[in-house]
């Protein structure tokens, strides 16, 4: 069984028992909704666990980084603000100097987000990371499955650098300047926090990139019941990419490749210019690369206006 089939046929319905007033979005989404003193708390928690989400040899200030990063990507595809963190760490033995570099990556991310780590918990296992992120919902929390038929589909930032990272952490290749790029991005994720706050008035649904692109706008249109139709010459390689591997792995690498924690969302195009602006205005790439229609489902078209075949892009899966 698949991550996607479980979490649907276990989760989702446990969740979806009688919910109480006060829950406003269990399960389903990047952060459960909690209404909280008048006030909409966004609640998400994301686990990496060496060999599925990174190699042994991670240098700790990177794991801890990136470990924070992620989680707080989530926020970011809710339109809300991260503000405490709690830690859960597995570890197999205690070694000072790597815990105090871990934390080093954990704080320097932290920080740059003017988020607060609150607690946590600290246990012998194969080494894992749990990160638990509050934030709270300055505006109406964007859902996954509000799509709406005729809305654009646009992509912040660029796509496959950080699959484009594992190839060459897996080749334990020599480094120049590009390779430093990807390897940063696949390490220093950068939630798209400030970006998704301006957007949020515009945005219908949305959803941060972790999966894959393909696979991460499949929960959009399945959740919203609306078939996406993606354009292959639309999506935004990212460019440095394209000098270290050939077009077609870098296309799949865009579409198929996971990490790099940029937001997906969709909008009435009437917003167009309004979003647009928002980019410039942040000095962050905003890129139309689809359209939601009538239907069901995700198809990315190739320049000849032919389907891709969908088991090359199929997005990463934790089973
Ligand atoms: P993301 O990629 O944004 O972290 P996922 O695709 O991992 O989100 O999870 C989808 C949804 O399934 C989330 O809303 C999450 O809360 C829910 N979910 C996943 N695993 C569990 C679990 N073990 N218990 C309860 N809910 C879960
Ligand atoms: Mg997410």
């Amino acid at each position: 069984m698949k991550e996607k089939e479980l979490i649907d046929k276990f989760f989702i319905p446990f969740y979806n028992l009688d919910l109480p007033n006060d829950i406003k979005k269990a399960a389903g989404d990047d952060a459960a909704v909690l209404s909280v003193g008048g006030k909409n708390l966004a609640v998400s928690v994301d686990t990496m666990s060496k060999d599925t989400h990174f190699y042994a040899d991670i240098a700790p200030y990177d794991l801890g980084f990136r470990s924070v990063g992620a989680a707080l990507s989530d926020m970011a595809a809710m339109s809300a603000t991260p503000k405490y963190v709690t830690l859960s760490l597995s570890l197999q033995r205690i070694e000072t100097p790597w815990i105090e570099k871990f934390l080093g990556g954990v704080k320097a991310c932290l920080d740059e987000f003017d988020c607060h780590l609150v607690g946590g918990d600290t246990v012998k296992g194969s080494l894992s990371v749990s990160v638990q992120v509050i934030g709270i919902c300055e505006f109406k929390p964007i859902y996954r499955n509000s799509a709406e038929e005729n809305d654009l589909v646009a992509v912040s930032g660029s796509l496959g650098a950080a699959k484009t990272a594992l190839q060459f952490l897996d080749k334990n290749s020599s480094k120049n300047a590009d390779i430093d790029h990807v390897l940063a991005r696949y390490h220093r994720p950068s939630p798209r926090i400030a970006l998704a706050k301006e957007l949020a008035k515009y945005m219908t649904s949305a959803i941060d990139i972790s999966d894959g692109l393909f696979s991460d706008i499949g929960q959009i249109a399945c959740q919203s019941m609306k078939q996406i139709t993606l354009f292959k010459q639309d999506i935004p390689i990212d460019p440095i990419i394209l000098k270290l591997i050939n077009e077609k792995e870098a296309i799949l690498n865009a579409l198929a490749g996971g990490d790099d924690y940029e937001v997906a969302f969709t909008f009435n195009r009437k917003y167009s210019k309004k979003i647009a602006n928002i980019g410039k205005s942040l000095n962050i790439p905003i890129t139309v690369i689809g359209t939601v229609e009538k239907g069901r489902g995700v198809r990315v078209l190739d320049e000849r206006g032919v389907p891709i075949d969908e088991s090359l892009i199929k997005g990463f899966d934790h089973f």
